[in-house]
Parts: C-alpha cells; sequence; structure tokens
C-alpha cells in the first residue's frame, strides 16, 4: 500500500500475516507435540518502527532510543536507567522550523497490539494490529498520522518542552472504536455469522502529537510544510492545551534491595539481581519485587524462558480443575482421581512473540501443566531470558487459549462472549529449554521453538 505525504488513508493499519501464523491449529484441538512456529518468515515489524531522541537525564547526552526499549545504559555516563510512565508514554514530532508561527501539535493515540477473532468457522486468526488514529475531535486533524519518514524522530514530552500541545479530546476507547470500524472483515463474505469472539491482546498504547499550523482558513503539516488535502477547514482553532506533566518516568536500574545492577535486555519490564537474587517488575512509577520459581532442567547450560502461571476464576464455565480442563478440551488421556482436585493454571510466556506463536505456547504448556518429574527450586535461573511481555496482558489473553482449547467448538464458542475470567494469582516461573542448532526444546513436554520466533517477537 503506497501513502502519499499529505494525503493520508483514514486509518493505518497492517495486517500483518508472515508465514505460518495467520492461523492457528485451533481447529486441530488441544494435542501435545511439536509446533512449527514460521520461526523463518519475514520480520515485518520494523516498517513503521520510530526512533526517540532521549537525552540522559543524568548527564544530558543524546540518546537514541526505539519505541519498546525500557532498559538502557546512557554510552557516556554508562548510568543505566529504566523507562515507565504512570500512564502511557506520550511523544511528539518536534516540527523542523519551531519558528514558524502558530504552531500546534495534536493528539494521535497510537496502538500496537495482537488481534485474534474466533470466527464464524470456528478457527482462531490472529494478526498484528499497527495503527495511529486521531486523539480529537477536530474533524479538519487528519485521521490517522499515515506512514511517516523513518528519518523522523520522536521525543519524549518533558515539562518544559515549551510547544502548544493541543489536550486530547477523544477518549482512546472512542478512537478504538473508529479504529475496529475500518478493519478489514475477518470473516469471509459467504458467512452470516461475525466472530463469537474477538479480543485484542498486547495493546500498547501511546500520544503522539504531530504539529500543524493554519494560514487563512487551510490547515497545513509543518513537516512537510504543505497545506492538507482536506475539505473541512479551520476556523478560529483555540483548543484547550495539554500540560505537560511528569508521566515519564525514569528510574535508575538498580535492585532495591541491594544496589546492585538489574539485568534484562532492553525491552525489559522485569529484571532480575543475581547479586542478591531477587526478581522485579517494572510497574508504571516504580520496581516492584515479585516472587518467582525455577524449574530445574536436566541440562547443564540451559535457556531458561520467563512464563507468567496464572490461576482464574471463571464465570460462564466450569474450569477450576485440570479434570476440568482435561474434559473441555478432550484430551487423549485417562483422567486421574487426583487431577479431579489439581487446581488449574494457565501459563503464558512472559517473552514477546508473535500472536500465533503466543496462542500455541500458551496451549501447550498449559496442557502439560506444571512439568511433570520436575520440582520447583529457589535457585537462580541460569540464562535467565527477558521479560518483555505485561502480566495484565497475558491474563488477557487466558479466553482466547480457552477458546482454542474447546474441543467442541460448536457448543462451547456461543458462551465465550458470557465468559468473564478473574486472574486471582499470578506467579513468575522460569522453565529450563535446551538449545539444539537454532531450536530451543524442553524436552519433559516435548515441544520447541525456534530462537529466531523469539527474536522476531521483539518490538512487537
Ligand atoms: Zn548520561
Ligand atoms: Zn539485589
Amino acid at each position: 500500500m503506497a501513502f502519499t505525504p499529505g494525503l493520508r488513508p483514514g486509518v493505518l493499519c497492517r495486517f500483518v500475516s508472515p508465514v505460518g501464523i495467520h492461523r492457528t491449529s485451533a481447529s486441530r484441538g488441544g494435542g501435545s507435540g511439536g509446533f512449527a512456529d514460521g520461526g523463518g518468515a519475514v520480520s515485518p515489524f520494523d516498517s513503521n518502527a520510530w526512533t526517540i531522541e532521549h537525552r540522559c537525564t543524568q548527564c544530558g547526552a543524546p540518546i537514541n532510543l526505539g519505541e519498546t526499549d525500557r532498559l538502557f545504559a546512557c554510552p557516556f555516563c554508562r548510568v543505566k536507567m529504566c523507562l515507565t510512565t504512570t500512564d502511557c508514554f506520550r511523544y511528539y514530532l518536534p516540527a523542523p522550523d519551531t519558528a514558524t508561527p502558530g504552531i500546534f501539535y495534536a493528539p494521535y493515540w497510537r496502538i500496537k497490539g495482537m488481534s485474534f477473532s474466533c470466527d464464524g468457522d470456528y478457527e482462531v486468526r490472529e494478526s498484528l494490529l499497527d495503527a495511529t488514529h486521531r486523539a480529537s475531535n477536530d474533524l479538519f486533524i487528519p485521521e490517522s498520522l499515515g506512514l511517516r519518514p523513518q528519518t523522523l524522530k520522536l521525543r519524549f514530552i518533558a515539562p518544559g518542552t515549551g510547544a502548544n500541545f493541543v489536550k486530547p479530546s477523544m477518549a482512546f476507547d472512542a478512537a478504538f472504536s473508529e479504529i475496529q470500524a475500518a478493519l478489514p472483515p475477518y470473516t469471509r463474505a459467504d458467512q452470516s455469522a461475525g466472530p463469537f469472539y474477538s479480543t485484542f491482546v498486547g495493546e500498547k498504547v501511546s500520544l503522539v502529537y504531530a504539529p500543524f499550523y493554519i494560514r487563512g482558513s487551510m490547515v497545513f503539516d509543518a513537516i512537510l510544510g504543505e497545506p492538507l488535502h482536506t475539505t473541512r477547514f479551520a476556523e478560529d482553532f483555540s483548543p484547550p492545551q495539554e500540560t505537560a506533566d511528569g508521566t515519564l518516568k525514569v528510574l535508575p536500574a538498580l535492585c532495591p534491595n541491594c544496589g546492585a545492577d538489574l539485568e534484562g535486555g532492553r525491552e525489559s519490564i522485569g529484571f532480575f539481581c543475581t547479586n542478591c537474587n531477587s526478581s522485579w517488575y517494572l510497574t508504571g512509577s516504580s520496581l516492584e519485587r515479585i516472587p518467582f520459581s525455577v524449574i530445574a532442567g536436566v541440562d547443564d547450560d540451559p535457556l531458561n524462558l520467563p512464563f507468567w502461571r496464572i490461576k482464574a476464576r471463571f464465570q460462564g464455565i466450569t474450569l477450576e480443575t485440570f479434570a476440568d480442563l482435561v474434559r473441555m478440551a478432550n484430551l487423549p488421556r485417562a483422567i486421574k482421581k487426583e487431577w479431579e482436585s489439581q487446581a488449574l493454571f494457565f501459563w503464558v510466556p512472559a517473552f514477546k512473540v508473535n500472536a500465533g506463536l503466543l496462542l500455541r505456547i500458551s496451549r501447550l504448556v498449559t496442557i502439560n501443566q506444571s512439568p511433570q518429574g520436575m520440582a520447583e527450586t529457589d535457585t537462580p535461573p541460569a540464562a535467565p531470558y527477558p521479560i518483555t511481555f505485561p502480566v495484565h496482558e497475558a491474563a488477557e489473553s487466558i479466553k482466547v487459549t480457552i477458546a482454542a482449547l474447546m474441543a467442541t467448538k460448536k457448543k462451547l464458542w456461543p458462551i465465550l462472549k458470557d465468559l468473564t475470567i478473574f486472574p486471582v494469582e499470578s506467579r513468575l516461573v522460569y522453565i529450563p529449554f535446551r538449545r539444539q542448532g537454532r531450536d530451543l526444546i524442553n524436552m519433559s513436554m516435548q515441544f520447541s521453538v525456534s530462537s529466531n520466533s523469539l527474536k522476531h517477537g521483539e518490538h512487537l
């Protein structure tokens, strides 16, 4: 799809379907075993990635960050910091000529997330949603940011930025509804029924402000210096301004318990302190200590992948014990008596992968429950893989995992819309994987994941 600068489509959406991930194997039932994960597929996720120009809060040196970066070290003063925000990250695209009179910055909601749909033909479909929509009811402002040249860089809005930021007048939910309405229908035209259930998981919502100015009644794009191709004209535009407050938090990446450097990847939202053997989760304003378990492996040099083990209460379905799950998924196993009282946990990757792989891994680890024959220990995990997928987003994915596991979809999918899930408990658990060529293999559960597919999960 080609976009002409200045002439922007209503909504920018890219539906990404790398080879092998567009459809899950949901309709094939919940059997165990290996899976293909499309790891060799193209990585399409960088085409609309922004770079953020930041200044080190310690020494003032310029630092370029990726949009998904949460942990970074200043290349000059070497201080390690992590980034978080009390509500959502706010960025602006600086106007090239700030001397132009009357520049104002219009707000856009930016959303990146995984979309799942339980369709009328009893298949789970997944895709990546990447869209912007104006966060303003002022109709002369273009509906979406469109594709912008990669040379443009974002900056964080900070107190003292000193520009005229228009206060958002359209709530995220309203903008999101418009984004959804503009999406191509998931269901095929020959289907009379719509999806039984659809959801977005891993919503990354931020606000991006873009500069405009008005001459006469014409609105100009202040980056291109060109009038907008719009039939709507702006008159007497004096919107309320946004107060640039302190929603951005820059925290030292030091263990709050012992002061040692925290370990993690650049997109980490959870960190490890090997000095005092503690793990820390990045909330909106601080680092909070979280409990963790490590499942002992048989290999000397495993890679430990982090998972959220979540217990939930359900309204609309009986799903309390492992036996309930075996029955619902019609797993080819004879139900043991102890399974009737074994609490059911949902296992969701605590690392980012594409939507199809997220669902497949969740299903496979969940139907295995705690890998059998392995004990949990409190020793620190060897080579812990970075935690990049938040626990609340993991909890949001449970319903679609259940939908994919349901054996009698014709009978059960109609209840999905009335099914309510209340997560009651979560725990970080590391599961060991053996490195074998390009694959990571868990022998106990007998499944593998290509290390390439983990790389592709970055920047999502
Ligand atoms: Zn510095
Ligand atoms: Zn520590």
